[in-house]
């Protein structure tokens, strides 16, 4: 079958979703499949599978197997998060929050996004990432290996598995925790909640759970003029600032007007 006519029978998706799914059961790139190119049996009944996955609800970065974010590419499977345009927005407020950053640790790496895109940001500085799911640092570490960065991935709970010397000395603290709170569970889309990791997600009844332990703990690991920044929830602005005050911290929005993101400092003023 040709695949214009192909992508032109196809109705039951958006447009683009339609064609990143052809591109990704044929492997072919997307100006030769615009312009018609016969296509064998196989493939078109693999885009066929694919268009029903995604039917079925299973997120298209999943199916496709990778993600974009800020500078990188990662690859994502359920076994990570999908990262969001919001912690893109996070990665830019920290490459603006610091200079010459010579320590980074990112806690909850997931796929490893935001350590990965920090290294290439910040090529000499050493990159740690920590996260309790052991499946989320063999992801994070292939991301690692792919991009060719060098970050070393930890198992382990938030700053539990960083080796002692680097208390005192890290220049930038970024975390994307998990910050749902238990009963906005079932509010979640459906894509998200049957096919993403609850525990990258949930941080228990209230949300701020896992903020207020890296506030905690953050003033023992953070250099002199380290910065802190965090994505949170759009409901505990006030709470997470709460928990961030004796690090000056401050609650900034993202695109969408939402409070979501926390930056704090031993300096004064950021
Ligand atoms: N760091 C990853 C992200 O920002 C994963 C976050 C998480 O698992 N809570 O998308």
């Amino acid at each position: 079958m040709n695949s214009s006519e192909l992508l032109r029978s196809t109705s039951s998706l958006p447009e683009h979703e339609t064609r990143r799914l052809l591109v990704a059961a044929t492997g072919r790139h997307w100006t030769e499949l615009i312009l018609g190119v016969e296509l064998e049996a196989d493939d078109v009944e693999q885009f066929e599978t694919l268009v029903r996955r995604r039917l079925d609800g299973e997120p298209l970065q999943y199916i496709e197997g990778t993600a974009a974010f800020g500078p990188i590419e990662v690859i994502v499977d359920p076994r990570v998060l999908i990262p969001r345009p919001e912690t893109e927005q996070l990665f830019e407020l920290a490459c603006d929050a610091i200079d010459d950053p010579k320590v980074i640790v990112d806690l909850c790496t997931g796929s490893g996004n935001l350590a990965i895109a920090l290294k290439h940001r910040f090529p000499t500085a050493i990159v740690y990432a920590t996260d309790l799911s052991p499946d989320a640092v063999d992801v994070a570490r292939e991301n690692a290996r792919r991009n060719r960065l060098d970050v070393t991935v930890l198992e382990g709970d938030l700053f539990e598995p960083l080796p002692d010397h680097v208390a005192g000395r890290v220049d930038l603290i970024v975390s994307n925790p998990p910050y749902i709170a238990e009963h906005e569970r079932e509010g979640l889309p459906e894509d998200v909640r049957e096919h993403e990791p609850v525990a990258a997600l949930i941080a228990g009844p209230v949300g701020d759970e896992v903020l207020a332990r890296i506030a905690e703990s953050a003033p023992e690991w953070l250099g002199p003029d380290g910065v802190v920044v965090c994505e949170i929830s759009e409901f505990l602005g006030a709470e997470v600032a709460a928990h961030f005050a004796g690090l000056g911290g401050e609650i900034r929005r993202d695109l969408a007007g939402k409070e979501r993101f926390v930056i704090a400092s031993r300096r004064i003023r950021l």
